[in-house]
């Protein structure tokens, strides 16, 4: 898959803000932190088109990034922070679950995790639900560059016994050396 054109479309905290549903989107989900900017402005050949590191408690949005014309890359709002209220937390389940629920388009979900900690009790939570209800889904290891061989397989081995995922559905991936990179565009290729 060639990458020949990328922009950012728009944000949106509810269903009439979402860009109309005329072709495929592939949406990341996971903690703050995790990378999904990250990961998406390397598929993408861009430094920073997708925003890095959002703030703690600032308003979460679900961003729309429109690839090659053809198809969305959908970065939802990430969780995990300690600080936000419990009215914040409701809010963010609302938001995801109603994206997930509505959108007919939705290909396929990355749920992205750090590579170098075991999976977090919110990471599990993802899964068992994204699971359940059935939607298509694989892990996407991030920030492999920071972990030594040795302690990956070992990491690995805790990511497929957590979030009861096989091997093939995990992708081992690192924005800084590029590592996992052309195994996800031939995954776009093949949902596209
Ligand atoms: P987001 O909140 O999930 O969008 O996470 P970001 O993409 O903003 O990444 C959070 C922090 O982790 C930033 O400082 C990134 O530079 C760093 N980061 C993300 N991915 C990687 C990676 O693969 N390797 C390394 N070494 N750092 C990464």
């Amino acid at each position: 898959l060639k990458i020949k054109k990328s922009e950012y479309v728009l944000s949106a905290v509810k269903p009439d803000q979402y860009p109309e549903a005329n072709v495929p989107e592939i949406a990341l989900a996971g903690r703050s932190n995790v990378g999904k900017s990250s990961l998406i402005n390397t598929l993408i050949n861009r430094r920073s088109l997708a925003r890095t590191s959002s703030q703690p408690g600032k308003t979460q949005t679900i961003n729309f990034y429109k690839i090659n014309d053809a198809w969305y890359f959908v970065d939802l709002p990430g969780y995990g922070f300690a600080r936000v209220s419990h009215d914040a937390r409701e809010e963010w389940g609302r938001m995801i679950n109603t994206y997930l629920e509505q959108r007919t388009v939705l290909k396929e979900i990355w749920q992205l995790v750090d590579l170098r900690h075991p999976p977090s009790e919110q990471d599990q939570q993802m899964m068992q639900w994204l699971n359940y209800k059935n939607y298509p889904c694989i892990v996407v290891a991030t920030k492999a560059d920071k972990i030594s061989k040795n302690q990956r397989s070992k990491n690995v081995k805790v990511i497929k016994e957590t979030l009861g995922v096989t091997e093939e559905e995990i992708v081992i991936f690192s924005a800084q050396t590029g590592e996992g990179k052309e195994k996800l565009l031939q995954r776009i290729e093949q949902l596209l």
